[in-house]
């Protein structure tokens, strides 16, 4: 199994990703992995955030007559169909078409309660468990996906104080959290803020890079991507979140652009 920064995952040995998480910008980046291919597979939505979903409109090898995509989505707390909440941001007058009306065959679904499960479902030949989490506004579930080989998890946005101030104060290790991390190989966390703006931020709904390491060291995992940067972060500050867990374990690095993992 190998991914890259923006969250897409393909199978050791294929030639293109067939699982996407989320879809930010970063979908802008997946037409070259494809050599402009149409994208066959699937993306699952962490929450429907702008900068989870921003990407979908100008994501070339999805708009295309060639494309096959499920996208999934959240139970939505309304009982909205994903089709429809989509449309809420991608829809005139604010764009000028609607989910509906991307080239190629889109299926627009709702997680099913199996992929709450402890077995979780199947997606594109991965195993796929979903859990909910704290964030803000809006449902917002983290995943974990295994290949029976190797394992990730990953959770984008995820506010842990929202819980609890948990044992070190930077949030609670919450079962959710916890079942998704547990051993994997690798957890792709929320790292937006440092420990000193925790208190004056947290309440936009993200975590400080301490606790995802602090999660990763609970939960069993090897390695911890630092993920979700706030984006008035310079290279500089970037390097210094990071080297502040040269020592730590599990291993833990941060997330760029073009980064490619092997698992
Ligand atoms: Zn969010
Ligand atoms: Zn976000």
């Amino acid at each position: 199994m190998a991914l890259s920064a923006d969250a897409d995952v393909q199978h050791s040995g294929s030639s293109a990703p067939t699982l996407l998480l989320d879809a930010g910008t970063g979908l802008r980046q997946v037409p070259a992995l494809l050599n402009q291919r149409p994208y066959k597979g699937s993306i699952l939505l962490s929450h429907l955030h702008w900068d989870h979903v921003q990407g979908l409109p100008f994501f070339k090898s999805g708009d295309h007559p060639g494309a096959q995509v499920t996208l999934l989505i959240p139970p939505q707390e309304d009982g909205a169909d994903a089709e429809h909440v989509l449309a809420r941001m991608m829809s005139p007058p604010l764009f000028p078409i609607g989910p509906h009306q991307l080239r190629g065959n889109w299926r627009f679904g709702v997680l099913p309660p199996a992929a709450f499960s402890d077995d979780g479902v199947a997606v594109e030949s991965f195993r796929m468990t979903a859990r909910e989490i704290p964030h803000k506004g809006g449902r917002t579930v983290g995943y974990r996906i295994s290949d029976g080989h190797a394992s990730l998890a990953y959770l984008p946005d995820h506010c842990p104080t929202e819980i609890g101030p948990g044992p070190d104060g930077w949030g609670a290790y919450h079962p959710a959290a916890l079942e998704l991390a547990r051993d994997v190989d690798l957890l792709i966390h929320d790292a937006h803020l440092f420990p000193d703006e925790l208190a004056a931020e947290a309440s936009f709904g993200h975590a400080a890079a301490d606790y995802a390491v602090g999660l990763g060291a609970h939960a069993g995992a090897r390695q911890v991507v630092l993920f979700h940067h706030k984006p008035d972060r310079r290279d500089d500050d970037l390097d210094r979140l990071v080297a502040r867990f040269a020592s730590a374990a599990p291993t833990v690095r941060g997330a760029f652009d073009g980064l490619e993992l092997d698992l």
